[in-house]
């Protein structure tokens, strides 16, 4: 049985049936933008390998720290026992967030750092019995762990099947005015008049109300108005609600800020963190609180935050982590993408006169177009190979967010793909 044969037979691939996950191309090198595949053939990697290859694959300095990290100290426990690349990390991720966030736990991925957040709010909630529910919006995603997913999109959401399994959760409208739209402070039209609604008749169970900052990004790629996430954290104080931003997707750049939340310079209680933080080179995250948070939980009846997997703090991990975030800080990630964001807007203008086009929206390195009906998946991949660009559309979303060192030329042959697809008939 050839390799493709056996992976058929045997593995299972992200949302697809045993045996049948659909067509594949065979991966066997990576470097910069490019993949290559096993026929030699090469494809941009549009989708930075769902978010997280922000410097491209393969960035020689992201290797060789990991390398030098390899012959050193790959791997050791967390309890009881420290090195200096989670504390790097740390004293890096509390130099870059603001003030208030510094009360770090690092978890294995962005599900688990979703998990951890849910469970802080509800330690720290423990000091008000019945405050055990957590809130959101609709069309959001937080992962595929159990609680992190009774949370995305109940109606649209891929885990929608699991039903009333996963527990009862309080879900509001999806923020109705979109980024770069006029604010309207009617709160019946902005959004904020369906949450003040919620907080008022359910605020006293609730212990937590987590959502994508700006961007919701699996649960349909849509751009919300920052001013929303500003009544949202005036709300949340009112009702003694805990806030927890879910920036795994939009963290470290990709929306033209470091971080999503600095669009409406709110804070959050708890954040979450991931996918681009180790660069794409390996699966890590990171969950991060108040002080206030902190105390509240250390004050409670279980004073001592329970979680503790067995990857906790991996150091190859953070190295990967500290390497990346020193890129970050040494390089002109915000340049790039704002010259990505200006190339994305240029090159998917046309779409806008394409016949099955819905809409057209485009926010620091992402670009999306929103199809009148769903895209035929199968065809979408071979046209990939033969276009030389890797698209991973889902439903009616067509979409890519590149890697920052994305060159103008490889960001034309990213939109002609694109508007080829749109434009199938
Ligand atoms: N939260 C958001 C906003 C995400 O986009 C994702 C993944 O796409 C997750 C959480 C889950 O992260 P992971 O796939 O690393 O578990």
């Amino acid at each position: 049985m050839n390799d493709l044969g056996f992976d058929r037979a045997h593995l299972w691939h992200p949302y697809a049936p045993m045996g049948d996950p659909g067509p594949l191309h065979e991966v066997v090198a990576a470097e910069g933008v490019w993949l290559e595949l096993a026929d030699g053939s090469r494809m941009i990697d549009a989708m930075s390998s769902w978010w997280c290859a922000a410097h491209g694959h393969r960035h020689p300095v992201l290797v060789a720290a990991m390398r030098a990290q390899l012959e050193r100290l790959p791997h050791v426990m967390f309890g009881g026992l420290t090195h200096a690349p989670a504390v790097g990390l740390g004293r890096r991720l509390v130099g870059m967030l603001p003030a208030g966030l510094d009360r770090i736990f690092y978890c294995d991925s962005g599900s688990v750092a979703v998990e951890v957040a849910l469970k802080m709010a509800a330690q720290a909630q423990m000091r008000h019995p019945g405050r055990v529910d957590f809130a959101t919006v609709r069309g959001g995603y937080h992962g595929d762990t159990w609680k992190a997913m009774s949370l995305c999109d109940p109606q649209a959401g891929m885990h929608r099947r699991f039903g009333t399994a996963l527990g009862p959760r309080h879900f509001v409208p999806r923020p109705p005015v979109d980024f770069g739209a006029g604010w309207d402070e009617d709160s019946a039209r902005n959004g904020l008049g369906a949450v003040a609604a919620l907080f008022a008749e359910k605020g006293h169970r609730i212990a937590g109300f987590i959502v994508e900052p700006v961007v919701q990004g699996a649960g349909g790629m849509r751009f919300h108005h920052p001013r929303w996430l500003a009544g949202l954290r005036d709300l949340c104080d009112r009702h003694d609600v805990l806030l927890i931003f879910d920036e795994i997707a939009t963290g470290f750049g990709r929306t033209g800020r470091m971080f999503a939340m600095e669009h409406a310079g709110v804070v959050p209680d708890i954040l979450c963190l991931g996918k681009a933080l180790t660069g794409g080179m390996i699966s890590f995250a990171a969950t991060v609180a108040s002080a206030r948070v902190a105390e509240a939980i250390a004050a409670g009846p279980a004073p001592v935050l329970m979680h503790g997997p067995t990857y906790m703090g991996n150091p190859l991990a953070c190295a990967a982590a500290c390497a990346s975030l020193d890129l970050l800080a040494r390089g002109d990630w915000k340049g790039q993408v704002v010259g990505i964001e200006a190339g994305l807007r240029r090159g998917l203008a046309p779409a806008r006169d394409l016949p099955g086009v819905a809409d057209l929206r485009v926010l620091g390195a992402i670009g999306v177009i929103e199809m009148r009906t769903p895209l035929d998946m199968a065809r979408v991949h071979g046209f990939c190979r033969e276009a030389g660009v890797w698209l991973r559309p889902f439903g009616r979303l067509l979409y890519c967010m590149p890697p920052f060192v994305t060159t103008g030329a490889e960001l034309d042959l990213i939109c002609a793909a694109m508007l080829r697809i749109a434009g199938w008939r």
